[in-house]
């Protein structure tokens, strides 16, 4: 994405984070990280987030995720020398997460998937996410998420992240690297 490209993401990012109501300094606002996992599809496949806390031991940060937009399915494993993957919890603030893991596939789920990204995702389990709800998720479970119509703030807190790490079902996506 290009400098344009990044800022316009970061001030749609901002319209969302003033909803949820929670403060953020400036630093923080004109840093935003702006994910699109190498797709160069952003308003599809895509996130942006605050990181609060990234050490040897926890992580913690605050997405904001646009209208419809999809974190495609990933896991975070476990690693060699009995290292655990990432576990996490992702909280509401604001808006609607809808969540996918492993379990019995939901009807006609909530997520809208666009054609060209039908067939990325194996489980269809779906938990709701409105503002104070949460889950865990242990490593090694595949899950995936997609925003509703006005986006969603969703708090993450984690043990220590190894996003290079990180296996998307897709593997032409791109894992973040740190
Ligand atoms: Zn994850």
């Amino acid at each position: 994405m290009n400098l344009d490209q990044i800022e316009k993401a970061r001030k749609q990012a901002i319209e969302l984070y003033k909803q949820s109501k929670i403060f953020f300094t400036k630093e923080e606002l004109e840093n935003i990280a702006v994910i699109d996992l190498s797709l160069g599809d952003f308003y599809n496949i895509g996130v942006t987030l605050v990181t609060y806390v990234d050490t040897d031991r926890v992580g913690a940060r605050e997405l904001a995720i646009l209208p419809r937009q999809t974190v495609p399915q990933h896991m975070h494993p476990n690693l060699e020398g009995g290292i655990k993957g990432k576990e996490e919890t992702f909280r509401c603030r604001w808006g609607e997460l809808y969540l996918y893991v492993d379990g019995p596939k939901t009807d006609n789920i909530k997520a809208k998937i666009p054609e060209k990204y039908q067939g990325k995702s194996t489980v269809f389990h779906e938990i709701v996410l409105k503002p104070g709800d949460q889950h865990t998720l242990e490593p090694g479970m595949w899950h995936w998420f997609q925003a509703g119509d006005e986006g969603a703030v969703v708090s993450e807190f984690t043990s220590k992240a190894y996003d290079d790490k990180d296996v998307f079902y897709d593997r032409s996506l791109t894992p973040v690297s740190k």
